[in-house]
């Protein structure tokens, strides 16, 4: 009999399991797939997920990867550069992306140093479900024999299509459809750092990451799937042709691409209610929205900490386990609230005149600048950024075009 069994080992499953087996709870992990494993994601790790990272001190160790820092980002509308840098967050200043394929291992090797049994290679096929409480599972390892695991609670760390939240029916609530679809691939040859490149509903995305390689992404509205099913390499490349040419000179001239295209047209967004009896759900089985933000990992993170420590109180007796869940959901809620509407916004991949013209400003006002760079990074209030009074205040100077060229012409004469 275990603790807490929980399913899925990626970023929610594995740091819940670290973080509860170094508060001395029997914990199993179980994973159908057998790490060093890759998954579908752009990697990109902002500074409040990194910072959650240090807190339990892996930072380091991703550092020591050799993942490249990521210290400076430039954002291009047309020809207006946003570049500069989020606001530290926590004191965490710089951001990585990480191929999962060592994050995930990473994670997965933490939890076992802190004690947490993980067994990889093994599909959960069910639940026990006893007087409709959840008391285990049921699956087997590849090739081997159905078992019976039995645990105080199991944790459903199983991706956006959860078996634990599907088994039992968790409520969906702030349901959105796709919005966007997205394919990616690795390059190396390329002197590129973090860049985001918004053009007319495509966007395209360069990240820095492991093996002096870059990720570029390119997406799409989700309705314009029929042109990656009809083409997905021709697609990718036009995508980079009518949004950042110059990128794609620098790929025909010098890129080698990598590996095959991975990509996805299935990015719902929804909030799941993510507990019931002796159940709760973390990360993409919970809370699962469009990738345009990078908001995923960083969530998992702050699911793992602050669930961990609700079945840490349940488990020594010191909460109820109903109380513990409702604080879990109104913490998560809470937390991510305006960044799912930011997320949900983004994702149309188009912008209202107001953004256009604070675009402007954000392009030669370095402090608006990483004040925009924060609302991704969790450095900056969504709220407050877009209020009336902080965008409208951006619109006015947007107008003050010879403030612009001032500026400009001072840059260009500052950098020679
Ligand atoms: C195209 C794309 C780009 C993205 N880019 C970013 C980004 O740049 N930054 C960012 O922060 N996030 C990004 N994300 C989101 C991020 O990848 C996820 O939020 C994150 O992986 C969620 O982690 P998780 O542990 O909750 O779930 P998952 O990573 O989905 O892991 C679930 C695990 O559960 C296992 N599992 C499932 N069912 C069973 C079963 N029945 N039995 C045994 N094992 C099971 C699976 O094998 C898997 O290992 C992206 C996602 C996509 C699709």
């Amino acid at each position: 009999m275990y603790d807490v069994i929980v399913v899925g080992a990626r970023c929610a499953g594995s740091p819940t399991a670290m973080l509860l087996a170094r508060k001395g709870h029997r914990v199993l992990v179980l994973d159908r797939a057998e790490f060093p494993s890759d998954t579908m994601s752009t990697h990109f790790m902002h500074q409040s997920g990194l910072a959650r990272l240090r807190s339990w001190g892996l930072l380091d160790r991703l550092a020591a990867t050799g993942c490249p820092p990521i210290t400076e980002a430039v954002w291009w509308y047309g020809d207006l550069p946003i570049r500069g840098s989020a606001p530290a967050y926590d004191g965490v200043a710089e951001a990585y992306a990480p191929r999962r394929i060592v994050l995930d291992a990473m994670l997965v090797d933490a939890a076992r140093e802190a004690g947490a049994e993980i067994r990889e290679g093994f599909t959960v096929r069910e639940l026990i479900i006893e007087d409709g409480t959840v008391v285990g599972v049921r699956g087997r390892s590849h090739g081997g024999q159905e078992e019976e695991l039995r645990a105080r609670a199991v944790v459903g760390a199983d991706g956006h299509r959860s078996l634990v939240a599907r088994t039992m029916n968790a409520e969906v609530y702030k349901e959105r459809p796709s919005i966007t679809v997205a394919y990616y691939t690795y390059w190396t040859g390329l002197k590129r750092g973090y860049e985001v490149y918004l053009g007319n509903e495509q966007q395209v995305a360069v990240m820095p990451t492991h093996g002096d390689a870059c990720l570029i992404v390119c997406a799409l509205p989700n309705a314009e799937f029929g042109r990656y099913r009809a083409d997905v390499e021709g697609t990718y490349h036009q995508i980079i042709e009518d949004t950042c040419p110059e990128l794609g000179k620098e790929m025909r001239e010098h890129g080698q691409q990598m590996e095959k295209f991975t990509g996805t047209k299935d990015l719902p967004n929804f909030y799941r209610r993510p507990y019931g009896t002796g159940w709760a759900l973390a990360g993409d089985a919970g809370f699962h929205k469009d990738p345009v933000t990078g908001q995923g990992i960083a969530d998992a993170f702050r699911d793992a900490d602050v669930l961990s420590t609700a079945l840490h109180r349940v488990l020594t007796g010191t909460g109820e386990w109903d109380q513990e869940m409702a604080n879990y959901e109104e913490t998560r809620n809470q937390a991510t609230a305006a960044l799912y509407e930011f997320t949900c916004l983004a994702a149309t991949l188009q912008f209202s005149d107001r953004m256009r013209q604070a675009f402007t400003v954000l392009s030669y006002d370095q402090a608006e600048a990483n004040a925009f760079l924060g609302l991704v990074a969790g450095t900056t209030s969504v709220i407050e950024f877009f209020s009336d009074e902080h965008m409208g205040g951006l619109v006015e100077r947007s107008k003050d075009v010879g403030d612009r060229e001032l500026t400009l012409t001072r840059q260009a004469a500052a950098t020679g």
